[in-house]
């Protein structure tokens, strides 16, 4: 396989699908409206089967943009293609933009309840005649209600998905109403984007501005078209779309990838005859790649050739190695992205205000990300210690999203590179989160109530996707197992989870998704001396020798004393008190020992005690 320029394979998990190559508008200067899309690389629809071979092919997809050239909303399949998304867990979204004048009510509510990521509108006006004059054969009412219709999905969903955007494109006959479109998407809860039009980028220039300072001002730019952008910045408007060949290849209904978002003249291969990656690293497409960087000379065969923004590239020697190669430079240097870093943070920050738990959260992301660096750097160990984390169950109701969650610890351990456990609590018919799969492995036990946990990985015609939890069961999910869980009782569901991860001892998880019942592994065990044990399940994980769990059971006053065990262990106790680290610990309670340091329990309640081990072998 042909490495690109910077010695990489490309397979990013971003990529474009083209869901429709048809549109029902005829914008003056769109290539669709002007044939030259049909012409070219087809008229079709993006088919279910194709999306499912796609995806189930190229496992490492995980998001992807299905709005390019046509209009979304015709694709009779896209309701399959949300529903199947959603299961796999990808992340769709129409940010190219949609016109948003046909859609069904069923698409529409899909939107919301599968979660659809996100939809920048295209409307180019306050009202149908300003709107009209662009968007040809559009119907301005029809678009306001399709949104109207979405966003009560969205509450009917309790969903702030999918995000929607009005983009406004500025044109002469409709500066005079940004003003009045701008309130509009506010009071329909949408973001707002005032945007240059493409010019003669594809056709003919239509409507040029002539109130310059208006849209230099409504814009933020300071300028009014594109060639003032090249002009003020030495950048091409959609200089970015070049990037596309590497970091979000676009690929067309049929199965063609056209490398960019602006192509439309030729291909680089069909991804259902020669693969995806294939296409993504073969000769042609590294070669278009190389011109990018400036490092070739143009060819008649590849598509950039006849492209304007190729052009202008080569006329300004402004070469995607200038701002694509530095950087990466820097992050190669840096070992990390450290702006993308910086946008999870704040990403994360915002969401964590919105749930109250700003704080606990900043605290486990330092725990996770700079001290752990800090400390491998300094060779510092500053690590989970044995200590006992009191819980009270059941927790009050989460306010705010429905979900709260409780850090307890969230650090690195003796043996493992991150070990952290939280306790949540979930309201009534909610998710923490659509369905997703992370590198971590897990342990969910449940406290109180009721849930269905989801699980899109578990396949088979006799496998049920849906499994119901009760208090008292948990279970074990392998690293990059997808999952989610709804509460089913009515009171809210409180719950325990553990997750870690460390140096891999094997690529898979010998052991797979499990699910157990604390009380039936406990039927039938006999006490002696005051004390009985029983086995729930061992086995290796991916990053675990040994990962094992027992319960035990203390008659009052029996226990064992102060002893030192050679892996690290975490106990819930299930009923009773017992006595640890020199604290009484009652029922929920979290009970961490690290590797090597010494403890000892003694049931010091009136009645019985019982608890549940869980022991991680490095
Ligand atoms: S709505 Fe979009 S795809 Fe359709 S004609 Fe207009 S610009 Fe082209
Ligand atoms: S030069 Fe044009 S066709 Fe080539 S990648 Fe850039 S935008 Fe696409």
């Amino acid at each position: 396989m042909n490495k690109t320029s910077f010695n990489q394979v490309v397979k990013p998990a971003r990529v474009r699908i083209e869901a429709s190559t048809i549109c029902q508008l005829k914008c003056p200067s769109c290539p669709n409206a002007a044939g030259e899309i049909h012409k070219n690389i087809g008229a079709g629809f993006l088919q279910y089967e194709d999306f499912k071979k796609i995806i189930g092919d190229n496992v490492w997809i995980r998001d992807v943009e299905l709005s390019n050239w046509g209009e979304i909303f015709l694709n009779p399949d896209l309701l399959k293609i949300i529903k199947y998304a959603h299961e796999r867990t990808i992340v769709l979204r129409a940010d190219n933009g949609v016109n948003l004048n046909t859609a069904s009510d069923e698409v529409l509510e899909a939107l919301a309840n599968y979660r659809f990521n996100s939809i920048t509108c295209s409307i180019d006006g306050a009202c149908q005649k300003t709107y009209s004059i662009y968007r040809r054969k559009g119907n301005f009412e029809k678009v306001i209600e399709n949104v109207e219709r979405i966003n009560h999905y969205k509450s009917k969903y309790k969903s702030e998905y999918p995000i929607l955007t009005w983009q406004f494109v500025a044109f002469d006959h409709n500066s005079h109403e940004i003003g009045t479109a701008r309130k509009m998407a506010a009071n329909l809860k949408m973001n707002f984007v005032l945007k240059l039009s493409w010019d003669d980028l594809y056709t003919q220039s239509f409507s040029p501005v002539t109130d310059k300072d208006l849209i230099g001002k409504e814009t933020g730019l300071g300028v009014s078209s594109r060639e003032e952008y090249v002009e003020k910045t030495g950048k091409e408007y959609i200089d970015e779309s070049c990037l596309h060949l590497w970091k979000q290849p676009q690929i067309n209904f049929d199965g063609r990838v056209l490398g960019c978002s602006c192509n439309y003249r030729g291909d680089f291969g069909n991804i259902f005859n020669e693969g995806l990656v294939e296409c993504l690293n073969n000769e042609k497409i590294n070669y278009a790649r190389d011109m990018l960087l400036g490092m070739r000379e143009s060819r008649d065969d590849i598509p950039c050739t006849d492209c304007k923004l190729y052009e202008s590239r080569k006329r300004r020697s402004a070469w995607v190695k200038d701002m694509y190669g530095k950087k990466q430079e820097k992050k190669k240097m840096r070992g990390y992205d450290s702006t993308k870093l910086l946008k999870r943070l704040l990403a994360a920050a915002k969401r964590r205000m919105r749930r109250g738990y700003l704080w606990e959260g900043l605290r486990a992301d330092f725990d996770r990300f700079l001290w752990h660096r800090v400390a491998t750097r300094l060779k510092l160990k500053r690590s989970l210690t044995s200590r006992v984390y009191p819980l009270r169950i059941p927790l009050p109701a989460a306010e705010e999203d429905g979900w709260k969650p409780y850090p307890l610890f969230n650090m690195t351990t003796s043996s493992m590179k991150n070990l952290s456990c939280h306790a949540s609590v979930l309201n009534g018919n909610r998710s923490p989160h659509l369905p997703h799969a992370h590198d971590e492995e897990e342990i969910l036990m449940l406290l109180w109530g009721e849930v269905d946990l989801i699980l899109p990985d578990r396949r088979g015609p006799a496998v049920n996707q849906r499994i119901h939890l009760e208090q008292g069961e948990f279970v074990y999910y392998p690293a990059c197992f997808a999952h989610t869980l709804q509460t089913t009782s009515e009171t809210p569901a409180n719950y325990l989870m553990f997750r870690w991860q460390s140096g891999r001892t094997t690529n898979k998880s010998p052991l797979a998704f499990r699910h157990f019942s604390l009380f039936e592994s406990n039927n039938g065990s006999k006490i002696k001396d005051g004390f009985c044990s029983r086995l729930v399940f061992e086995g290796p994980t991916a990053y675990l020798r040994k990962l094992h769990c027992h319960t035990s059971t203390l008659t009052p006053g029996a226990g064992y004393e102060p002893h030192r065990d050679d892996y690290d262990v975490a106990i819930i106790v299930l009923e009773g008190t017992v006595k640890t680290l020199g604290r009484d610990v009652g029922p929920y309670s979290v009970i961490f020992y690290r590797a090597g340091e010494p403890h000892g329990m003694r049931n010091t309640g009136k009645s019985i005690a019982h608890y549940v081990v869980f022991e991680f072998h490095r």
